[in-house]
């Protein structure tokens, strides 16, 4: 892609970012900007690198070991695995990755408890707003499932991880984004060792600004670093 494009989207959304930082005196370091590259190429994804952006996201696990190798001498980055990752397939990337988001059941916790060479950062995926078609541990057994998890050394639970649905309004965005933080907080002050979870993974190109308002973390934004049109990146509402 142009490498101006780039440029200008990825001035956009650090703006956005400081604005509703500054807006929801928030720390603009507490704000980890991933790119979400499922959607470009190699070389994309280099561009993105080079324009200093060091958090990148693949949801397919042999997408993101190409590009790992691609990118070898960028020793720098984290990587981050966003994708529901099938059982057969956590021996080969489980060491490759720094983050996991879609932790959600207890047989893929041991897999990767037995694969995994250190301990793996990972996000509870939670499916706060119920959608059928969602993956995630429901806000009702969270903490039944986290409390299973505390057998297995080698994961700890950094954070949860949350998707809105698609059609979401902004106040459901808020809402959705509110409980999560509120679930974040209850786990937290358990004060588990194996799960700290202080971090928020919520917010995508269309509702970043509004997961930021509500706590994130962690933003995934995909489509918002590539689009090439003068549709707006993200919202204007952040209150
Ligand atoms: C694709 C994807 C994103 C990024 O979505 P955009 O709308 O392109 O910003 C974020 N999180 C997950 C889990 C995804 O699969």
């Amino acid at each position: 892609m142009l490498e101006q494009t780039l440029k200008t989207n990825i001035q956009k959304i650090e703006t956005n970012i400081q604005k509703v930082c500054e807006k929801n005196s928030r720390d603009i370091n507490d704000i980890n900007l991933i790119c979400v590259s499922k959607s470009v190429d190699d070389e994309t994804t280099k561009q993105v690198v080079d324009q200093g952006i060091i958090h990148l996201a693949e949801n397919r696990m042999e997408k993101l070991l190409e590009k790992k190798e691609f990118l070898k001498e960028e020793a720098h980055i984290k990587w981050h695995f966003i994708g529901n990752l099938q059982r057969r397939k956590v021996k080969t990337v489980i060491n490759e990755i720094d983050y996991f988001h879609a932790l959600d059941n207890v047989k893929l916790a041991a897999e990767i408890d037995k694969r995994a060479e250190k301990q793996i950062k990972c996000f509870v995926q939670v499916n706060v707003s119920g959608e059928e078609s969602k993956q995630g541990v429901s806000p009702d057994s969270l903490s039944e499932f986290i409390d299973s998890l505390s057998v297995f050394e080698n994961i700890a639970v950094v954070g949860l991880m949350t998707m809105a649905p698609y059609e979401a309004s902004n106040e459901e965005l808020h809402r959705i984004f509110s409980d999560l933080n509120r679930l974040k907080k209850a786990i937290e002050d358990k004060k588990l060792a194996y799960a700290p979870c202080k971090e928020l993974s919520m917010g995508m190109s269309r509702d970043y600004e509004i997961a930021i308002s509500e706590g994130a973390t962690f933003v995934r934004v995909g489509s918002g670093f590539f689009d090439d049109d003068e549709k707006e990146v993200g919202t204007d509402e952040f209150i």
